[in-house]
């Protein structure tokens, strides 16, 4: 099969036409014609070579949705025709504790579609079928893709925090990640406390359910707590002040950390010791919590807010992303 996408052909290269011929489908391969593809920031840190795994010529795109158009010998769970959706995981041991306690996500030697191949900036993608999820019926397919990165790090951060309902949940930054979290937390019934710096950002994030905006000045402290809550889930990428945060935790409340600062962490010991407080953090999603998102996202409408592109304007479009214009995830369709 022969595949003709975008691909940055060295480090921080603009995109440009690539194509290839795809090996033959392994025995648990699919291979899907593209629908829609969610542009991520890791599009972003791969294509500049950030994170030193990055492989050129580099086809980006990592929230890819497609319909199956031919299987390999052991594939079971997918027909031709299925509507499915790929995140940034495409391949795990499968034989590790890890992976046998359905933690795909965690496993030494889990793989991501756009380290180890090519990803969705194309008209075909050939992946591991078991990294292929259906996508409900009710979820749409220009708004699905960011539910398969961005809505799956932040679901599973959340969940994996303890989060529950009836519970008091704050979450930090509205932007690709937080505007799902916000709608993940509410809509299963919890309280949500946003902190944003932008006011217009606070009302929107009450349209989306959040039932308190807090403002904090940029590059400042959060007002002291008055409410406490069970979890905080930080998607911010910057240093901020991470005790002013970690005094609203209620006792054995718990910080969980997607968005990822590059600064280390520092914090005094005794806020966390007094309360039984924890700090974690969160990656991805398994394929059972990706699974069980899609359900959930299908049964309480969460819906990402998304600007479309076309697939020649990919560009443009993460040149928007890049300088943090878009509200709040650019989808390309093909
Ligand atoms: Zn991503
Ligand atoms: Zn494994």
């Amino acid at each position: 099969m022969q595949i003709n996408a975008l691909a940055a052909l060295e480090k921080g290269a603009e995109l440009q036409p690539f194509s290839f011929q795809a090996a033959p489908l392994k025995s648990f391969d699919c291979a899907i014609k593209v629908l829609a593809c969610g542009i991520c920031h890791s599009d972003i840190h791969m294509i500049h070579g950030d994170w030193g795994i990055s492989r050129y010529p580099l086809v980006p795109g990592h929230e890819v949705i497609g319909e199956v158009v031919e299987i390999g010998s052991h594939v079971t769970h997918l027909q031709l025709g299925d509507r499915v959706g790929v995140g940034w995981q495409q391949a795990a041991c499968m034989h590790c504790l890890d992976c046998l306690k359905g933690n795909h996500n965690l496993c030494d030697q889990a793989e991501g579609l756009i380290v180890s191949g090519y990803g969705g900036f194309a008209d075909y993608m050939v992946v591991d079928s078991r990294f292929a999820f259906i996508l409900p019926a009710g979820v749409s397919t220009q708004a699905a893709g960011p539910i398969l990165c961005g809505g799956a790090t932040v679901y599973a951060g959340l969940r994996n925090a303890g989060m529950t309902s009836g519970q008091e949940i704050g979450v930090i930054g509205i932007g690709g990640l937080g505007h799902l979290a916000i709608q993940f937390a509410s809509r299963l019934g919890n309280r949500v406390t946003v902190f944003t710096t932008s006011a217009d950002k606070a009302d929107f994030a009450t349209q989306l359910g959040a039932h308190e905006a807090i403002l904090v000045p940029a590059g400042g402290s959060p007002p002291l707590p008055i409410n406490k809550l069970n979890i905080i889930i930080n998607t911010a990428n910057q240093a901020l002040d991470w005790l002013g945060y970690v005094n609203y935790l209620d006792s054995n409340g718990t910080f969980v950390f997607v968005g990822i600062p590059s600064e280390p962490l520092t914090i005094p010991i005794t806020p966390l010791t007094s309360k039984q407080r924890r700090i974690m953090g969160s990656e991805i999603g398994s394929p059972a919590m990706i699974m069980e998102m899609l359900q959930i996202v299908d049964k309480f409408g969460i819906q990402p807010m998304v600007e479309m592109f076309s697939l020649d304007q990919a560009n443009e479009a993460l040149q928007r992303v890049l300088d943090n214009k878009v509200r709040y995830r650019a989808v390309l369709t093909m």
